[in-house]
């Protein structure tokens, strides 16, 4: 790798959309867009979506991206007992292995990032063989307020301001991501990036606890 060269890892938290700008379809259309783009991303899927949708959950596994566990109920994990943390934990494995077949661990995203510091939880994820990848690059797709476009800007430049190994927060079901997406990827190309999976990095470069990212 040349000094204009770097890795991007493209991650997408697959779950219950909860804002205005979710796109009826997302799912399917974010596959898509990725095959064109010949991307291979790394997906957090929430257990509860993947019930509810276990089709298009299935369809992610089958296109090869690597899948990790975004929690079952979605909630802020912190606000759980310790008993209860592993039990979210393990149903959304269970879940995701069932329906997509595919092992999700060691790979774990907190919702919302939320309880990523609390020592019950980074307990619960060792005890259970998982490890917290938390993000370095967003385009803040979640927020409705921006534009697209400003998804899109923020989506390159955080990635090109973090360089080598920039893991991109982003969901599957935002408009913006929609919009904004093959613009990102192209733009970040140019810039020299190579686009990898979360098991692609060095884990040493893989942030856990939020504001203590691990360099
Ligand atoms: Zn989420």
């Amino acid at each position: 790798m040349n000094a204009s060269q770097f890795r991007v890892a493209l991650t997408f938290d697959a779950e219950h959309p909860d804002r205005p700008h979710h796109l009826v379809g997302a799912e399917d259309r974010l596959r898509e867009q990725l095959g064109a783009l010949e991307v291979r991303a790394t997906y957090f899927v929430q257990g509860r979506w993947a019930e509810a949708f276990p089709d298009q959950a299935r369809r992610i596994g089958d296109d090869g991206h690597l899948i990790g566990n975004h929690s079952h109920f979605h909630a802020q994990m912190q606000m759980f007992t310790e008993a209860a943390i592993r039990q979210d934990i393990k149903m959304a494995e269970d879940v995701i292995s069932s329906i997509i077949k595919v092992d999700p661990a060691p790979w774990f995203r907190s919702p919302f990032g939320a309880g990523a510091d609390d020592p019950r939880l980074q307990e619960a994820l060792a005890a259970t063989g998982y490890r917290q990848v938390l993000w370095n690059a967003s385009g803040d797709d979640w927020d409705h307020r921006k534009t697209a476009q400003q998804v899109e800007d923020d989506m390159v430049n955080t990635a090109l301001a973090h360089g080598d190994g920039a893991i991109l927060l982003c969901h599957t079901w935002p408009s913006y991501t929609h919009e904004g997406l093959a613009g990102a990827v192209r733009r970040l190309r140019e810039a020299g990036a190579t686009f990898v999976t979360i098991d692609q990095l060095d884990q040493e470069l893989v942030p856990g606890i939020p504001g203590l990212p691990k360099r």
